[in-house]
């Protein structure tokens, strides 16, 4: 079968099909066989691993995947690939195809019925409209999973790994940074894509931690606490709390915390590591 990720064997596939792109579903099929590589080499596969690929599209990264790891279950929305896929395909017997949407399918099984529940990789080119629940869904629900390296918009990439005080620090950063150990693989300009979204892209690696990197007694308040002071990232973090409608601290608890913990009473949200969340929200609980 003719490598996908050179243009011109896309372009005949989807000529020979008729296939029609659908916006709603992110469809911009990578077309350069060295992000290609580059990907297959940064989720470090082997042919022990078995792989979870959301999106496969025409199955441009399913065929390099299929080469270097033991299993590909690749999830796709859109039945009008099906035939496609069923070419392109054809030359593996690695490789199961399931016609879902990712956000209603349930990975751990997945895992179960194909790897005996060891940890799995995936890999994607996202499709950018859910990419964070895609990603957060992933880490919260528990799947058993080694790393996740996946095509994102460049922006989002950049926000999984900012570090406090910089301008694209924020709840996505402190979301990801409690799960896994994020590392930009490569920026992917538009023109590696048919057809060519109109942002930048990077690929990106989140490599789940072994053990998380803080203790906290209550997860689900730490993230409430996350998600209120960078909803008003203008404010301190005293008012972004007391303000928030899903926290009911009065304003003198809150004030005792940030006290306790040596901050100045106008220090910003923003400026808190992951630790001094964590540490907030034991105070806090
Ligand atoms: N992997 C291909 C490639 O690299 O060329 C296609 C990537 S394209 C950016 C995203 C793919 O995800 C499309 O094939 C699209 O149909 C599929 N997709 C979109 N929403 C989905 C969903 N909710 N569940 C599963 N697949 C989805």
């Amino acid at each position: 079968m003719a490598n996908l990720g050179i243009a011109k064997n896309t372009i005949e596939i989807i000529q020979k099909y008729e296939f029609a792109f659908q916006k709603r579903f992110g469809q911009n099929f990578l077309v350069d066989t060295r992000v290609l590589e580059k990907i297959i080499q940064a989720a470090g596969l082997t042919k022990e691993d078995m792989v979870l690929e959301i999106g496969p599209g025409i199955g441009t990264m399913t065929q390099y995947l299929a080469e270097h790891a033991g299993r590909v279950v690749a999830v796709e929305i859109d039945a009008n690939l099906l035939p496609i896929l069923d070419e392109t395909l054809r030359d593996y017997d690695n490789v199961t195809v399931i016609n879902e949407d990712i956000l209603k399918v349930d990975v751990a099984a997945l895992a179960e019925k194909y790897n005996g529940g060891r940890p799995i990789k995936v890999v994607a080119n996202l499709p950018y409209y859910i990419t964070t629940p895609i990603i957060m869904g992933l880490f919260e629900s528990h799947v058993p999973i080694h790393n996740i390296t996946v095509m994102v918009q460049k922006e989002v990439a950049d926000r999984m790994q900012a570090g406090p005080g910089t301008k694209n620090y924020g709840a996505l950063s402190l979301a990801v940074q409690y799960y896994a150990e994020p590392y930009i693989v490569a920026n992917v300009p538009p023109n590696c894509f048919i057809p060519r979204p109109n942002v930048g892209s990077a690929v990106i690696r989140l490599t789940r931690h072994e053990e998380k990197p803080v203790e906290v007694k209550d997860e689900k308040l730490m993230f409430a606490l996350i998600r209120a002071s960078f909803n008003q990232r203008r404010k301190t973090l005293a008012n972004s709390l007391s303000n928030s409608p899903e926290l009911y601290f009065t304003k003198e608890e809150i004030g005792a915390a940030i006290e306790a913990m040596g901050l100045s009473p106008s220090v910003r949200g923003e400026a808190l590591t992951l630790e001094q969340f964590a540490k907030l929200a034991d105070l806090l609980g």
